[in-house]
């Protein structure tokens, strides 16, 4: 579904990204890890428009994106949801949800697409008057994907899902990632928790300095003495 070959990319003098190559099969979880500063949200930021690349393809269903703008890569149906879920703080918890549908054309299924997402996020129904800013968290973490889903993405990317949240709560989001997986949307995660996202993925690539490292699939990259050693702590 996507296919990224030798990407490259910097902000100003900083190299972020040398060489990025990988894939995401259609219906898949795949997973990008590594340690703070390596590139991951780079790749992320490349793949949705927000950061253009200096070099390199993305392919997306076969056609190249990387010189697309990010409105037209959101059309396409990708969408990310950022790092620090960039929600509108002063807005309501539904009228966030009801921006993320604003690209869509088929109005008319939008309101049964909210009862699902209250279906999967029960607290943001419960939250659904109270101002984005004023959540838990978790809750806006929720909001974020939720908010994501509304735009029926094809291809979902998800930058630290866990990121500061209880395990509770980690857990109770990821249970909602494989469950949307399992409905069709494909999955690019990126992650520091290597044990979670090992577990939700199918392949896993790992980056450091902005070059991937180790590639493997996830029960492979688990054993891989590398990854155990620095990023599984055994
Ligand atoms: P983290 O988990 O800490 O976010 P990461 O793997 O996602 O790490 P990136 O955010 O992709 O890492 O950063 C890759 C490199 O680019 C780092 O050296 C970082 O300092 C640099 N960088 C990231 N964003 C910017 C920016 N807006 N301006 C300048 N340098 C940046």
């Amino acid at each position: 579904m996507l296919r990224i070959h030798d990407l490259w990319a910097s902000y100003g003098p900083i190299l972020a990204l040398q060489g990025v190559s990988l894939e995401v099969p259609e219906g898949s979880i795949t997973a990008i890890l590594g340690a703070n500063g390596a590139g991951k949200s780079t790749t992320l930021r490349t793949i949705s428009g927000l950061l253009k690349p200096s070099r390199g393809v993305i392919e997306y269903e076969g056609r190249r994106i990387d010189r697309s703008s990010a409105e037209s890569i959101v059309e396409m149906g990708i969408l990310q949801v950022l790092e620090g879920r960039q929600l509108f703080t002063e807005m309501t918890v539904l009228e966030n949800l009801k921006l993320g549908a604003y690209t869509r054309s088929d109005r008319g299924s939008i309101s049964a697409d909210m009862d699902r997402m209250f279906e999967l996020f029960p607290i943001l129904k419960e939250r659904i008057s109270q101002q984005a800013g004023l959540l838990s968290g978790g809750e806006q973490q929720q909001l974020a994907i939720a908010r994501a889903l509304m735009a029926r993405p094809r291809l979902l990317l998800l930058d630290e899902p866990s990121l500061g949240l209880a395990p509770l709560v980690t857990r109770a989001i990821y249970g909602v990632v494989q469950q949307i997986n399992a409905e069709g949307v494909t999955i690019l995660l990126v992650e520091q928790n290597v044990n979670l996202a090992l577990d939700v993925a199918s392949y896993g690539y790992v980056i450091e300095t902005g070059r991937i490292a180790v590639e493997d699939e996830a029960g492979k990259l688990r054993e891989n003495e590398t990854v155990r050693k620095s990023y599984l702590g055994y």
